[in-house]
């Protein structure tokens, strides 16, 4: 059985560390916070003292960590100090430049990996339901699947280094949207004094809808149950909404191209955040429409 080295034990990691280790995978763990240990020890999660020692001990190593800057400093400790034959995969949202050159890096030595940002949210990462959108060579990608199935119910190699994190950019920016557009929506139901539950009843049905509406609903009390029953608590942050928001106008800006509805609504998010309601989940945002 392949070891496996995990990075990055916050929200997310937590939950797919410990779907490997259920699933008979053997898991080390590091983490700058030392207290995600106390609860993933009952999980045979082995605590590592440095990364330079999980780096040189194991056949996979994954990173679940919380931007760019974080995993390029991670990265670079683990590349100087893996074994040959190691694959290393990087499962966070980060900006595609920074994830083409750790690529670029890891092939000058030799060592093959993977960009692989997930959706799916804690809940998915908690009941192994996340998709994965991976970047890099078919081999590498055959080679991890089996853990991606473990850790979520689809992965799909979308194309060479960085087309994960491209693909997770698309996706999160088409969201952060269609979240603010149903927000303008419901403030004008709102001021018609229409009943929500048939609002709901006829948009999820209707050529209106879609899955920010249908499975994440961000009306109290209407729909599935979603953060908007519980004031907002998250599910996914406005933090990490207004991150990968930012990072698509980024790599926009950086291809020459306009994204007009995206930096419209960028506004909004930084507004939120900006009002200390950063921690509150995104869907919050249909309070933040102008
Ligand atoms: P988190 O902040 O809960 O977890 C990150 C973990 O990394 C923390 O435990 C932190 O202590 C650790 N860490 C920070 N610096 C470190 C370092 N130098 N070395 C080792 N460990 C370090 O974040 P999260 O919610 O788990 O998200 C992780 C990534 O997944 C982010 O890139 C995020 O954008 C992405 N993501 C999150 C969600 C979600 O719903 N939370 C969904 C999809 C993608």
């Amino acid at each position: 059985m392949k070891k496996i080295g995990f990075i990055g034990l916050g929200n997310m990691g937590f939950f797919m560390s410990k779907n490997l280790s259920l699933n008979n995978y053997i898991v080390s763990g590091y983490d700058v916070n030392q207290s995600v240990f106390q609860k993933l020890k009952k999980f045979k999660i082995n605590q590592v003292s440095s990364l330079s020692k999980l780096s040189n001990e194991n056949d996979i190593i994954i990173t679940m960590l919380p931007n760019s800057v974080i995993v390029e400093e991670v990265w670079t400790e683990i590349l100087d100090n893996v074994r040959q034959n190691t694959l290393i995969v990087d499962c966070s949202t980060i900006d595609i430049e920074t994830s083409k050159k750790l690529h670029n890096i890891a092939k000058t030595k030799n060592i093959s990996s993977l960009d692989a940002p997930v959706s799916g949210g804690t809940i998915g990462a908690e009941n192994g339901t996340l998709t994965f959108m991976v970047g890099g060579d078919n081999e590498t990608y055959k080679q991890i699947m089996p853990l991606f199935e473990v850790m979520g119910n689809k992965s799909i190699l979308c194309g060479p280094a960085g087309s994960g994190q491209a693909t997770k950019m698309c996706n999160n920016l088409l969201l952060a949207i269609t979240m603010s557009g149903l927000g303008e929506a419901i403030k004008l139901a709102n001021s018609q004094a229409l009943d929500m539950e048939k609002f709901y009843q006829v948009l999820s049905t209707s050529t209106g809808s879609c899955w920010a509406l249908n499975n994440y609903c961000p009306i109290k009390n209407i729909g599935p149950t979603s953060p908007a029953d519980n004031n907002f608590k998250p599910g996914f942050s406005s933090e990490l909404m207004l991150k990968d928001l930012s990072l698509a106008l980024d790599a926009a800006d950086h291809n020459n191209l306009n994204l007009y509805l995206g930096k419209k609504i960028l506004g909004n998010y930084e507004k939120l955040v900006g009002n200390q309601k950063g921690h509150l989940d995104f869907s919050n945002i249909i309070n933040y429409t102008e």
